[in-house]
């Protein structure tokens, strides 16, 4: 970017836009009000943050910007899931979907433009990759999601008062009501490996000046970039999701393939680690279901005692489909057996319900629309990857 071109206040997180205040000769409290006007109202023109004064106004006007991806399209869901493909300004596509529940409404949330990692039943890796998502990128898909779903009435859930970040010297009173109540960073990519952007997007989300969410309600899943999950755990403990979907190093090395560089053990650790420093909330395991390959009783067994010393949830997610995949979802009765074995071993499991399958917004069906550097996408189409 130019050095005079306008700078995006969307990049900013409160720390960010405090200094770009300062270095302006304004007041630091400058960035909270930004923040509330865009965040909380929805505003996004300066000439209607009317308590900003006319010469700051028109400073921002000349000096800043607020770019956002444009909708290309939005589809909903018989269940009430909502999905939207937006465009990014290299024209590049990613995919956002919310999903409302009795007391909640979940935005899924994409990190990157494709995915790096090629696990080997993920729709999104098949896509290959392109880049990681700015932060204006990332936090434009709450702000687009909230306010697209006001627009046409979805949504209005109360925020509870678990946020311990709620603080009363906030003057914003409007009605807190927002569609999206929590978010999940489990769209497209790996955020562990956007790990500067996806922390500062974070800190907006929680930000009591922003979308105010507490941490609980802000939950991060990885397929398990070890080192960066220590990292995350000083900076920004968040909720935590690991994607196992195995129980041994053999069988997730070919399954999620970053399980190479860092195997099982080591995974737990950081895992360990992370519930142990500030954040004392059961981790999430992420296990597909895949039909003969990772569903059997023996490995529910195997599963739990790797568990027995974690606070530990597991989500059971029934496996989604897509064109050209080698893989088959496990039948219920399956996939309930396998429920029982963990619960009978004190692990404490959930199945996934499959919410938006008929939009291809459900797990892993998240593929975007966009140039894959990696060229990944076009090996795949051309060699049939076999899985034994
Ligand atoms: N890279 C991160 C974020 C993606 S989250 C991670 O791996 O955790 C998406 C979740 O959906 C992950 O648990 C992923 O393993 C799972 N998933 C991917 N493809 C799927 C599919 N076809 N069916 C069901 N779940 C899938």
């Amino acid at each position: 970017m130019l050095d005079d071109s306008p700078i995006n206040l969307l990049s900013m997180d409160r720390k960010t836009m405090e200094s770009f205040f300062l270095d302006m000769g304004e007041k630091r409290f400058r960035a909270k009000q930004l923040l509330q006007w865009i965040y909380q109202r929805n505003v996004v023109n300066v000439d209607e943050m009317t308590d900003l004064s006319k010469s700051l106004r028109k400073k921002l006007g000349l000096e800043a910007c607020f770019t956002m991806p444009e909708i290309v399209s939005q589809q909903l869901s018989k269940d009430g899931t909502c999905k939207w493909l937006l465009k990014l300004r290299d024209g590049n596509c990613i995919e956002t979907v919310y999903i409302p529940e009795k007391d909640r409404g979940t935005l899924c949330v994409s990190s990157q433009v494709g995915c790096g990692l090629n696990c080997t039943f993920c729709a999104t890796a098949r896509q290959g990759y392109n880049r990681n998502l700015d932060v204006d990128e990332i936090i434009s898909q709450v702000w687009i999601a909230n306010n697209a779903l006001e627009s046409i009435g979805v949504g209005g859930y109360f925020q509870d008062d678990d946020s311990t970040n709620q603080s009363s010297n906030s003057t914003f009173t409007v009605d807190q009501r927002r569609p999206v109540t929590n978010v999940v960073m489990m769209g497209m990519g790996e955020p562990l490996l956007n790990f500067d952007n996806v922390v500062a997007s974070m800190n907006l989300m929680m930000d009591d000046f922003s979308f105010g969410l507490s941490k609980r309600r802000v939950t991060l899943s990885t397929a398990g970039v070890v080192p960066a999950i220590s990292r995350l755990a000083e900076t920004c403990p968040v909720s935590l999701a690991v994607s196992l979907h195995a129980p041994t190093d053999d069988l997730r090395n070919r399954l999620v393939p970053i399980n190479k560089k860092y195997p099982i053990e080591q995974l737990l650790d950081a895992c360990r680690q992370y519930v142990g420093e500030k954040n004392r909330q059961r981790i999430t395991f992420e296990y597909v279901m895949l039909k003969g390959v990772n569903d059997s009783p023996a490995q529910a067994l195997q599963l739990a005692k790797l568990l027995v010393d974690m606070p530990a949830k597991v989500n059971l997610i029934p496996f989604n489909p897509f064109d050209g995949v080698q893989f088959a979802r496990s039948n219920s009765k399956t996939i309930d057996r396998f429920t029982e074995t963990l619960l009978d071993q004190g692990v404490f499991t959930i199945k996934r319900r499959t919410r938006g399958d008929d939009i291809d917004a459900a797990c892993g069906q998240l593929a975007g629309n966009f140039h894959d550097r990696t060229k990944r996408s076009i090996r795949m189409s051309q060699q049939r990857v076999s899985f034994s």
